[in-house]
Parts: structure tokens; C-alpha cells; sequence
């Protein structure tokens, strides 16, 4: 992106390069001899947090004192809805909008308010809002990802081309020119970025799993060279199949980076295992079925907008055999998880059949589930029976009523072995059959998220 970078001068650029590199120090010095230590050392740096959140942010203001269980437990919609009591510069929400909104459309991601930057958030659902960025917040999160990302350390040297759906000032080169880094724009269609690929022939490739899907064919194709090192899926859901697509033609492990635009949440390590950043933010569980938990998070560094106790739309999946208090291989004493599964709205939600789809007698009381109760159905069981039906390339579930599925089957002719596939799916689960209807298959833009698996009406599990 030399134009984003070049447009802040080189002077401004100095600064920032400097502060990257400590707190990519800061981050390389941070080492834990066990859990127990780490753990001290998170609760010292949170009250840290939340004391000065009592001081500067109006929403807290009255919260008796700064220990995590005395804030409210708050979620996105509740976030918009009191926005400028959420940020420590009183910005409103319809002034931050219109100039993300402005930003956004000329894909010039440069511009701020009150000296932060203001990047629109995705959301897929509800109303739409912003976050706000301080330039000591960039550096702070170009400077630890840098340190986790790059395990060999700065000096060893990297090309990383980083695929995002939107920028933010970016920063050509740190560490004395060793590691260089290219922004390049999701929403310029992939094929017109291949030459400049080829040109800078990363070593780190960072990107959507939609894009590594597409880059992958145009490898494949032998219309792309590239042959980075290490590849990093960012921000979205990994699919199985999308993964090994992606491994098997560049020939390496394809580590995730999960990052929302509530933080920089976790990353992979050497040994391919996902760690939460737990150095950055403090993750509290709420389960939602065996071994998955949505995490609710309070972030350890921002100090323009207020992350404290924001239940995130995710749900993760825990890993089974590395737990808090038993090191990762790699010697992190960080939680792994499995993986991050998918949104809170990927996960189906159907009415429990205790005895199959024949109409269900009435269950007597008082032994479990209610009839008509519903159950969710995860998004990577769907994923994972559907993909595995014969001649199923790809595929679209939107569910839009409790008793009413749309499949979207890529190609056409395998509409009925799809179909056939989750309807055994959601018959072994125990849960009725809806109606299933055929859509047309339409993947959208690559802006767009991806979500194979998704629920469109609200309700809640039982
Ligand atoms: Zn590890």
C-alpha cells in the first residue's frame, strides 16, 4: 500500500517504526515460567485496566470497584446502542459512521476523528458500527503481532503480503528494512493482484480463507508463483476442506490468525496449535454445548473504546488433551483451543426428535427434553456431511424458520446427494427433519464473509 504509507510522511513514519519495534520487544520480553505466574501477572495488569475504565469511561462510572465481576457482561448491540459512553473521547456514533462510511467508500483508510482512526465493523447482523483506533493502539497491535507471528525474530527477515477487506495505515517496513510488509485490497478482485504477488514473492501470506482458496486455483492454474513459507488464514472460520485444499498445493501448514475487530484474539504457534491471546485479553467462557464456549473478553490495552466483558459472536471449540496449566510443546503457557467453529448464527437450531422423525409421542415430564425443544446442530457437522456427499463441490444452509432450510448446492446435479446428506445429518443427531429447499448457488463478492452455514431468524437454545 505505498500510497496509504507514503501519505504519512516519512517523519510520522520514523515515529511509528520505533514504536513498533517496542512493543514488539516488549512482546518478545514477555515470557511466563508457568501458568501460575502468567496468571498473577494478567490479574495485576487488569485491574490496571479496569481501573482507569471506571475513570474514563461514562458507561462505567458507577461500577463499585475494579474487579471483573462487578462490570456488566455487554454484547455488540448493547455497545452501539451507548457508543460514545463507550469510548474515552465522547465520540457519537453517527459522526464516526458517516466518516467511516465516506472512508470506506474510497478505500482510503487514512482518515480519523479526534486523532483516532475509524474503521467500519463488519457486522454481519444488527446495526452497523465502527472501531476506533489510536496510533499507539497500532503500533501496540502491529508490534505483537509481528512478535508472535515471526518466532525467528524480526532480523531473520520476511516479505508478508497481507490480503485484508479493509486497511488501516499500514507500514511498509520495520526492523531496519528486514521484514517488509504489502497491503493488498480484497476489494479489488484477486487476479489483478497476481503480478504484484509474483513481484514481491512473499514468505508470509496473509489472507481470508476465500482468498487462499482463490489464490490456491490460480497456483494451481500456474497463472501465480508464489511460494511463501508460512501462510496465515485471518479473521474467518477455516474449513477442513478449504484447508487441505490450500496445504496441499503450497506445500505448507496453514496456521490461523483470529482477529475480529474486537482484537487481536489468538494466533497459532510453531506447532500449528491456536492460542488465545490471553497476554492481551482476558477470556471468560460461556458454554453453549459439549466442549464449545463463547468467549466473553476484556481487553488488557485498548484505551479509546472500552472492551470489558464483550460477549463476542464466536463460538470455540476447546481443545481435548492441552487445557490452562499444561504447556503447549511450542512452551507457551497460553490456552489452545481446537479451533474457533463459527458464529453463534452458524449454528442450526431444531427441534429435538427424541424418537426420530415419526410423529414424536409426547415425552413424559420430568425426563429431559421437552418435545419441540430446540437443539443446536453445529455448523462443522453440516459442513463436514455435506461436503463429503458425492460430486458436492460447495454448498450455502441458510436457515430461515425453525422448520424451513435453504440448500445451495455447487454443482446442481449433486442437489439431491447434498440433500440426502444432511437430512441423514440432522435424523442422526436426534432432531427432526425440516423442510429443505433448493436455492440457487450465488457465492458473493470476496469482501463479502464467507459463511457456508447460517441462521437468519433468532431463538434461543434450551
Ligand atoms: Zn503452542
Amino acid at each position: 500500500m505505498a500510497a496509504g504509507a507514503s501519505r504519512l510522511g516519512a517523519g510520522r513514519l520514523g515515529a511509528d517504526r520505533l514504536g513498533i519495534l517496542a512493543r514488539y520487544a516488549a512482546a518478545r520480553r514477555r515470557r511466563f515460567r508457568d501458568r501460575a505466574h502468567f496468571e498473577r501477572w494478567q490479574a495485576a495488569r487488569l485491574y490496571q485496566a479496569l481501573s482507569r475504565a471506571r475513570r474514563v469511561f461514562p458507561y462505567y462510572a458507577e461500577v463499585p470497584a475494579p474487579e471483573l465481576w462487578c462490570f456488566p457482561i455487554v454484547d455488540k448491540s448493547l455497545v452501539t446502542a451507548h457508543f460514545a459512553h463507550f469510548n474515552d473521547r465522547g465520540l457519537a456514533l453517527a459522526d464516526c459512521l458517516a466518516l467511516a462510511r465516506r472512508t470506506e467508500a474510497m478505500r482510503d483508510f487514512t482518515a480519523g476523528l479526534a486523532g483516532v482512526s475509524i474503521g467500519l465493523s463488519s457486522g454481519t447482523s444488527g446495526r452497523q458500527s465502527v472501531f476506533l483506533t489510536s496510533p499507539a493502539e497500532r503500533r501496540t497491535w502491529a508490534g505483537t503481532i509481528l512478535a508472535k507471528a515471526l518466532p525467528d525474530g524480526l532480523w531473520a527477515g520476511a516479505r508478508a503480503a497481507l490480503i485484508l477487506r479493509a486497511g488501516g495505515p499500514l507500514y511498509e517496513s520495520v526492523g531496519g528494512g528486514r521484514v517488509a510488509f504489502r497491503y493488498f485490497d480484497l476489494a479489488v478482485p484477486l487476479s489483478e493482484h497476481h503480478s504484484e504477488l509474483d513481484r514481491f514473492a512473499p514468505t508470509i501470506l496473509a489472507a481470508p480463507p476465500q482468498a487462499l482458496v482463490l489464490l490456491a486455483h490460480a497456483r494451481r492454474k500456474g497463472i501465480l508463483s508464489i511460494a511463501p513459507g508460512r501462510i496465515f488464514s485471518i479473521a474467518e472460520v477455516l474449513d477442513p476442506h478449504d484447508q487441505s485444499l490450500i496445504e496441499s498445493t503450497f506445500g505448507v501448514r496453514v496456521d490461523q490468525i483470529y482477529q475480529a475487530t474486537e482484537g487481536f484474539l489468538g494466533i497459532s504457534c510453531a506447532y500449528g496449535r491456536l492460542h488465545l491471546n490471553e497476554d492481551l485479553l482476558v477470556f471468560e467462557r460461556e458454554p453453549v454445548g459439549p466442549g464449545r464456549f463463547t468467549p466473553i473478553v476484556t481487553d488488557l490495552y485498548r484505551r479509546t473504546q472500552a472492551v470489558i466483558r464483550l460477549r463476542l459472536d464466536d463460538v470455540l471449540v476447546e481443545a481435548p488433551d492441552v487445557g490452562p496449566g499444561s504447556p503447549c510443546a511450542c512452551g507457551s503457557v497460553l490456552t489452545v483451543i481446537e479451533r474457533v467453529e463459527g458464529r453463534r448464527d452458524d449454528i442450526l437450531l431444531l427441534p429435538h426428535a427424541p424418537h426420530g422423525e415419526r410423529a414424536a409421542p409426547a415425552t413424559p415430564p420430568g425426563t429431559g427434553a421437552e418435545p419441540g425443544a430446540v437443539r443446536p446442530l453445529f455448523a462443522d457437522f453440516v459442513r463436514a456431511a455435506i461436503l463429503a456427499a458425492p460430486g458436492v463441490q460447495d454448498f450455502r444452509v441458510v436457515q430461515d424458520a425453525p422448520d424451513l432450510l435453504h440448500l445451495a448446492v455447487r454443482p446442481a446435479s449433486a442437489q439431491a446427494a447434498a440433500t440426502d446428506a444432511l437430512r441423514a445429518l440432522i435424523s442422526h443427531s436426534g432432531l427432526r427433519i425440516p423442510r429443505i429447499e433448493p436455492a440457487a448457488f450465488t457465492p458473493g463478492p470476496a469482501v463479502v464473509k464467507l459463511r457456508r452455514v447460517q441462521r437468519t431468524f433468532q431463538a434461543s437454545t434450551s
